[in-house]
């Protein structure tokens, strides 16, 4: 049964929304798919191919991961997560499965741009099922692989989960403009001891004003006094 599809970021928030899982989530299973690696990757048509695989020659019902996430970042809804999924022996009944289009074996996770979109994809679903990072798994933990791949870290990408869901929750800290109590409507979090805020609309609040025409020449100027 074919059920893959591209979504945004927003979308896939959207949809998690909307699904009601009884079957007890408490584990989000990380994966790669080994092969195809990134450079073979064509779009939707390889995550179809991975689709076929799983139900030719595996015999499953359905693609065995829940979600995919290509080299460039595009995420893939594969099969639905009210079902088990079949994609780690023995965890499969209260897991979810999201896999990286990639042979972290040997891709560098570091010039994979996928990377952030699937770990902002597993900051959402532990913010959906109430989890916290220790849920994220890796497979190979479970099993005599080395997926999702060498060069990926379970500490370093528990934390960079833990980043990416403080970028993606504006709720958390907040900008409050002092004296007067203004709050500023802004992207905040401290991540590792270090606080960072979105510039522009703090700036702004100032009376101050950002141009980043020349960024790419690796400048942003803040003017004062000015806007
Ligand atoms: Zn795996």
């Amino acid at each position: 049964m074919a059920t893959e599809r591209q979504v945004s970021m927003a979308q896939f928030r959207a949809d998690l929304d909307t699904i009601n899982p009884t079957r007890g989530i408490s584990e989000i299973v990380v994966h790669h798919t080994w092969s195809p690696d990134a450079a073979a990757y064509r779009g939707l048509e390889t995550v179809r191919a991975v689709r076929r695989y799983h139900v030719e020659v595996r015999g499953w019902s359905d693609n065995g991961y829940h979600v995919m996430i290509g080299p460039s970042g595009a995420i893939f809804l594969c099969r639905p997560i009210e079902q088990p999924g079949a994609h780690t022996a023995g965890r499969n009944a209260h897991s979810v499965g999201v896999s990286f289009i990639a042979n972290f074996d040997r891709d560098e996770p570091g010039s994979y741009a996928g990377l952030r979109a699937g770990q902002e994809v597993v900051a959402a679903l532990l913010e959906r099922f109430e989890l916290d990072a220790n849920a994220i798994r890796f497979h190979r933990e479970f099993a005599n692989k080395t997926c999702p791949g060498l060069k990926l870290g379970l500490a370093e990408f528990r934390r960079q989960v833990e980043a990416a869901g403080s970028r993606a929750n504006p709720a958390r800290p907040k900008v409050v403009l002092l004296p007067g109590g203004e709050v500023i409507e802004c992207h905040a979090a401290v991540e590792d001891g270090v606080t960072r805020v979105d510039l522009r609309p703090v700036a702004e609040a100032l009376g101050w004003a950002v141009h980043d025409r020349l960024k790419e020449q690796g400048k942003v100027y803040v003017v004062k006094g000015e806007g």
